[in-house]
C-alpha cells in the first residue's frame, strides 16, 4: 500500500539523517581536541613536471587519526571544521607546519620545492590573510615562492572583486596561487583573466577516463590551451595510470599529481622520494 510504503521510507530517511547529524556533532566535538592532542598530521603528495620529469612540488594534505573514530577523511572533517569555526585554527596550524617543514627541508639541503596548501573559504575571506601569511613566511625564514595556496572556483567567484584584491595582495608578496578542481565549479573567464593566479589544477573527474572519453580529452585540451594562452600552467590531479599520463602529456599538460607517481607521503618518506628521484645520495 502506497501510503504505508511512503511512511516507511520517510521514517528510514529521518533515521539515517539522525545518525548522520549525530556523527557530525560527535566528530565536531572530537575535532576540538584533535589539534592539541596531536591527532592531526600532514602528508605530502609529489607533483612532477612533464617537461623535465623532475619533482617540482608537493601538495600538503591533512590527515586525522582519531583514537575514537579512526582515520577520518578530510573530505568529511574539513566541512565540519568549516561549519563550526575550527577551520581557522586548523588552517593556521597547517600553514605553520608546512612552513616549518619547508624550512627543515631547505636546511637539510633538499632542492627547493613549492608546497601547495589548500585554503578554505573562511581563511581566504579573512581580510588580513596576506599580511598573516607574509608574517608566517618571515618567521619561518621561507622564500614566499616556496608556498602555493590552492583556491577553488567557488571561493574566487563568490565575490570576484574582493577575491581579485586578495589575490593581488598575496601575489605582491610573492606567494603563488592555483585554482583547485578546475572545471567543476563555474568560472567567469573575464574574471579569470584578472586573477593573479599561476596554475589551474585539472580536476580528477576529467582525468579518470581521459584515455577513452572524447569529451574528457576535449575538456583537458581546452583547459590546457586556456591556461597557456593566459600565461598559466596546468597540473592534472588523480593521475593513476601510464595511459592517463601519456594522454595528458600529449595534450600539453605541464605537471601531474596522482597515485601513478606517488601517494601522499609522510615527510620522511617524501624526502627520501625526492632524493631518490634527484639522484642525490639518500642521507643515512
Ligand atoms: P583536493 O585538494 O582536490 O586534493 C586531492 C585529493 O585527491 C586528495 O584527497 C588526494 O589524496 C586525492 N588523490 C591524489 N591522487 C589521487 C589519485 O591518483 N587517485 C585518487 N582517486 N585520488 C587521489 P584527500 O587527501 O582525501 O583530500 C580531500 C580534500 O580535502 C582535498 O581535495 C581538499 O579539498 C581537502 N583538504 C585536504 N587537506 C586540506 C587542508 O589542509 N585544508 C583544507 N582547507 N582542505 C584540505
Ligand atoms: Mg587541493
Ligand atoms: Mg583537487
Ligand atoms: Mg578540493
Amino acid at each position: 500500500r502506497v501510503k504505508e510504503d511512503g511512511r516507511n521510507s520517510y521514517c528510514f530517511f529521518t533515521a539515517a539523517m539522525q545518525e548522520r547529524s549525530a556523527r557530525i556533532l560527535a566528530l565536531g566535538h572530537a575535532l576540538k581536541q584533535a589539534q592539541q592532542r596531536g591527532e592531526l598530521h600532514l602528508v605530502y603528495q609529489p607533483q612532477m613536471s612533464l617537461t623535465n620529469d623532475s619533482i617540482v612540488g608537493a601538495e600538503a594534505l591533512l590527515r586525522w587519526n582519531s583514537p575514537q573514530w579512526g582515520a577520518v577523511s578530510p573530505g568529511e572533517f574539513i566541512p565540519i571544521a568549516e561549519s563550526n569555526g575550527l577551520i581557522v585554527g586548523i588552517g593556521e596550524w597547517v600553514l605553520r607546519s608546512v612552513l616549518a617543514q619547508l624550512r627543515a627541508w631547505l636546511d637539510q639541503g633538499l632542492p627547493p620545492i613549492t608546497v601547495a596548501v589548500n585554503l578554505s573559504a573562511v581563511q581566504f575571506n579573512q581580510p588580513d590573510l596576506p599580511e598573516f601569511v607574509g608574517r608566517l613566511l618571515e618567521e619561518a625564514g621561507v622564500p614566499p615562492s616556496c608556498l602555493e595556496l590552492e583556491l577553488t572556483e567557488a571561493m574566487a567567484m563568490k565575490n570576484p572583486e574582493a577575491a581579485a584584491q586578495q589575490m593581488r595582495e598575496l601575489n605582491q608578496r610573492g606567494i603563488r596561487l592555483s585554482i583547485d578542481d578546475f572545471g567543476t565549479g563555474y568560472s567567469s573567464l573575464s574574471y579569470l583573466k584578472r586573477f593573479c593566479i599561476h596554475k589551474l589544477k585539472i580536476d580528477q573527474s576529467f582525468v579518470r577516463d581521459i584515455g577513452s572519453d572524447a569529451d574528457d580529452q576535449a575538456i583537458a585540451t581546452a583547459i590546457v590551451q586556456l591556461a597557456h594562452s593566459m600565461g598559466l600552467s596546468t597540473i592534472a590531479e588523480g593521475v593513476e595510470t601510464a595511459e592517463q599520463l601519456a594522454c595528458l602529456r600529449y595534450r600539453g599538460c605541464d605537471e601531474i599529481q596522482g597515485y601513478y607517481f606517488s601517494r601522499p607521503l609522510p615527510p620522511a618518506q617524501f624526502e627520501q622520494f625526492v632524493r631518490a628521484r634527484m639522484g642525490a645520495p639518500v642521507q643515512a
